[in-house]
């Protein structure tokens, strides 16, 4: 493709029409555009706020014409550079439309703007006694367009799914500035091709979301958590197994294996005994009732465990959830930087997984740092390094792009939740028919590939 990566006084002249204050050239102000939370950089050439669709409509009518690179941002906390300007561009920042137009008690339906805080939003359903269960662990931080897009997957992942499972229907604008309606208010519909589906997850490659509709649930009452020590990683997931067979289902459970234990030790301050390797953190969720026996029946289960700390109030069970957020943090004792994975097995393959993950780690002198969503086989697979340290750096690439390869063979899949963006290899998962078909689909929406260019599948 041929790109403008460049803007002319015609075209500043059209964006100060068009967007008037919501536009900025200046290079302070365009440096926070130029990456996200990958750290990884780009080069912007201007970012805009579109305030209505309206907007974003002859905004992408324009730019389609002019053939200038569009780069679509909620609230750049993309861990695989998504929001990355890999070919100079536009950064749409969605931040500007973040309405929430109608929480309906009567539908259970949500519609919102794009660029609405998860937490906020989360806490205003919540004032309806509904419920919206993606949770990102970045949730404080993120756009539930953001989430929409990368299909954002989280702790209670394993009990109410993942963010496409909440999408009942969205608004969005392609290249040529058409303004297309997908799906909608109903929780059932089956009239054409499921074209909401297309665009949870696409990574801005379709087209910009501006609208969204989103199915609600009934607030659960209350949550108890359970943090569990084990010998070894192998013991924890084991015990996990018991769980599950016992028919309970928690709507969280997070591990962490011998590396993160060895870490944490490192920064003290925890209540677990040094014989503890590798934790299980557990939570359930329901009536009042419900909570109770749950928490007791999962502890009941969970027999062969060396220590075990439960949290039944909202304090004590932030103090359980904390040692979990703790973990990216003291891991940059490894090194001051990361390569970070968020690969996927099956449930059953974690155990295996993480074992040649480390096994690999280990063959290119790493240590590797494993946790996640275990109910889901959703591995947090990560790498710390010194950047200035060209030999170590070389190492760790390599070792993470052999634990890619190795995920496969575990019938898994590169990423489970933070997406592809410019950093991954879709071409080690995908079949060449099916990426093939998947460009085509990207074609028609958008022909002249101004949309993310380089990012994505
Ligand atoms: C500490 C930390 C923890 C994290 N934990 C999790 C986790 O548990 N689960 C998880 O899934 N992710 C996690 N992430 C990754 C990240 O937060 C998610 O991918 C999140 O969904 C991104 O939301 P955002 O608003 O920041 O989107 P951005 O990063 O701004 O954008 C993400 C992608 O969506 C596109 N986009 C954004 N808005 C629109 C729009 N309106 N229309 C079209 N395209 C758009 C962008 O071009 C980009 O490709 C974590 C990140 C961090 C830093």
């Amino acid at each position: 493709m041929t790109y403008t990566t460049e803007l002319t006084a015609d075209h500043k002249q059209f964006l100060d029409e068009l967007f008037q204050d919501g536009v900025k050239y200046d290079k302070p102000s365009l440096r926070v555009y130029e990456s996200d939370a990958s750290n990884i950089r780009g080069e912007v050439l201007a970012v805009v706020r579109p305030t209505c669709v309206e907007q974003v409509s002859e905004f992408m009518r324009w730019a389609d014409a002019e053939r200038i690179p569009v780069h679509p941002r909620g609230r750049g906390t993309s861990l695989s550079g998504g929001c990355v300007p890999t070919v100079p561009g536009i950064v749409v920042s969605m931040l500007g439309m973040d309405r929430i137009l109608d929480i309906s008690e009567t539908d259970f339906v949500a519609t919102i703007e794009p660029g609405v805080n998860t937490v906020a939003f989360q806490q205003e359903c919540e004032k309806h006694n509904l419920f919206y269960p993606p949770d990102p662990a970045s949730s404080k931080a993120t756009s539930v367009g953001g989430n929409v897009v990368t299909c954002a997957g989280g702790l209670r992942a394993v009990k109410y799914g993942v963010t496409r499972d909440y999408v009942l229907g969205c608004d969005v604008v392609v290249p040529g500035g058409k303004i297309l309606s997908f799906g909608g208010r109903t929780q059932k519909d089956v009239v054409g091709l499921d074209m909401t589906r297309f665009m949870v997850g696409s990574e801005g490659s379709l087209g910009i979301l501006t609208k969204l509709y989103l199915k609600l649930i009934p607030k659960s009452e209350g949550t108890a958590s359970l943090l569990v020590g084990y010998e070894s990683l192998d013991a924890a997931l084991q015990s996990m197994g018991k769980v599950f067979a016992a028919g309970i289902l928690p709507c969280a459970v997070e591990f962490m294996n011998e590396t993160v234990l060895d870490i944490l030790k490192q920064t003290g301050g925890h209540p677990w005994p040094d014989s503890v390797n590798s934790l299980l953190l557990f939570q359930v969720d329901g009536s009042a009732e419900t909570v109770s026996m749950n928490i007791e029946q999962l502890s009941n289960q969970i027999d062969d465990a060396l220590w075990r700390m439960m949290g039944t109030t909202s304090d004590e069970e932030n103090e359980l959830w904390g040692y979990r957020r703790s973990v990216s943090s003291a891991s940059y004792v490894l090194g001051p930087d990361r390569i970070g994975g968020d690969m996927a097995v099956p449930r059953g393959q974690i155990l295996q997984a993480v074992r040649r993950f480390e096994s690999l780690a280990a063959q290119n002198g790493k240590r590797l740092i494993a946790f996640g969503h275990a109910g889901d086989g959703n591995i947090h697979a990560n790498l710390h390094y010194d950047a200035s340290d060209p030999d170590d750096a070389k190492r760790t690439r390599k070792a993470h792009h052999e634990m890619d390869e190795a995920v496969l063979e575990f019938g898994g899949s590169l990423s489970g939740e933070h997406g592809v963006g410019c950093l991954k290899n879709v071409g080690l998962q995908l079949g060449k028919d099916e990426h093939e078909l998947m460009l085509k689909v990207r074609g028609l929406f958008d022909p002249n590939g101004i949309l993310n260019p380089n990012k994505g599948y």
